[in-house]
């Protein structure tokens, strides 16, 4: 591994997942994009998946055909079957197959429970948990379906679900997101059980305040981002590339025996570090 990035930050280029085939839902931002193309500095065929922004998402696929891999961009909503089964399906047509599925799509609408709506509360769990379901099962299918090859990677498919803190961090205001969240690691969980017996590792990644447009807000004023840090032993905001990099690694059969676990990747947030002076 070595470390390089142009914006200076560490990113890792070793070829972990040479020959792999990845797909990345909600890729064209933030941490999908970051991921999407890190998966592709390690070596993997990536699919871009979008539910809107063609431009951009053409852009995360030059960027990622720049470094000598093959990448194409799909426009799907994860929260619709007949586009989830048909985008897998494109992809084992186009690639041969699917090696690492990272459900990484994902959305906020905030509200104090007395006046969120029924809507708010359901788009974010067809996103955000049903969209990650769907994922999950097509290419648990893909996995099932071809089995080990050993010459490409010790297990036979690898599912990566985005989570938060919020999976145990309460979030008032954000009952649907954190009950979305809440969901995800169960369905991580259950599936790595039920998964785990034919060689297909499931596993999660819980970020904590990372900088991108979901939640702009917490960080784009010096006043938002000192009372961000507040909440972050480690002292910063974290940057995609810090999920990326944790997204590369767990795919990788470096972490093959890792089954069933969320790596948590946020400067300390769940260190209670209101406790760091008091209690
Ligand atoms: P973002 O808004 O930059 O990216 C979200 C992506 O999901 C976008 O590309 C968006 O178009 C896509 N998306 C939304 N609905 C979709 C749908 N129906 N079908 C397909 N794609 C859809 O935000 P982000 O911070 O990069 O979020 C990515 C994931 O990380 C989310 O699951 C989010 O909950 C999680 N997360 C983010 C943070 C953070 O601090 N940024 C912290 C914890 C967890």
């Amino acid at each position: 591994m070595e470390a390089s990035g142009s914006d200076g930050r560490q990113s890792i280029t070793f070829p972990l997942l040479r020959g792999q085939k990845a797909l990345v839902t909600g890729a064209n931002s933030g941490i999908g994009k970051a991921t999407a193309i890190g998966l592709g500095q390690v070596g993997a065929d990536v699919v871009v998946n979008y539910v809107a922004g063609k431009d951009a998402a053409e852009e995360v696929v030059r960027e990622i055909e720049d470094l000598g891999v093959h990448a194409y961009a799909h426009e799907a909503d994860v929260s619709k079957e007949d586009q989830v089964v048909d985008m897998v399906a494109r992809m084992v047509e186009e690639f041969g197959t699917i090696d690492v599925m990272v459900a990484n799509a994902g959305l906020q609408r905030d509200a104090p429970i007395s006046d969120m709506t029924l809507d708010q509360w359901h788009k974010v769990l067809d996103v955000n948990l049903s969209g990650q379901f769907l994922c999950a099962r097509e290419a648990a299918k893909e996995f099932l379906r071809r089995g080990v090859v050993p010459e490409v990677s010790r297990s036979a498919g690898k599912i990566i679900c985005m989570s938060s803190v919020h999976q145990i961090i309460p979030w008032s205001g954000h009952v649907n997101y954190a009950a979305s969240k809440g969901g995800v690691e169960m369905l991580m969980a259950t599936l790595a059980q039920e998964l785990g017996p034919h060689r297909i590792r499931v596993n999660a990644v819980a970020p904590g305040a990372i900088r991108t447009p979901i939640n702009r807000s917490a960080w784009d004023t010096p006043e938002a981002e000192a009372a961000l840090l507040r909440l972050i032993p480690y002292q910063r905001v974290g940057d995609p590339v810090d999920i990326a990099n944790a997204v590369a690694v767990l795919a990788s059969d470096l972490l093959d025996y890792v089954v069933g676990t969320t790596v948590y990747v946020d400067g300390g947030m769940t260190l209670f570090p209101g406790f760091a002076t008091g209690g």
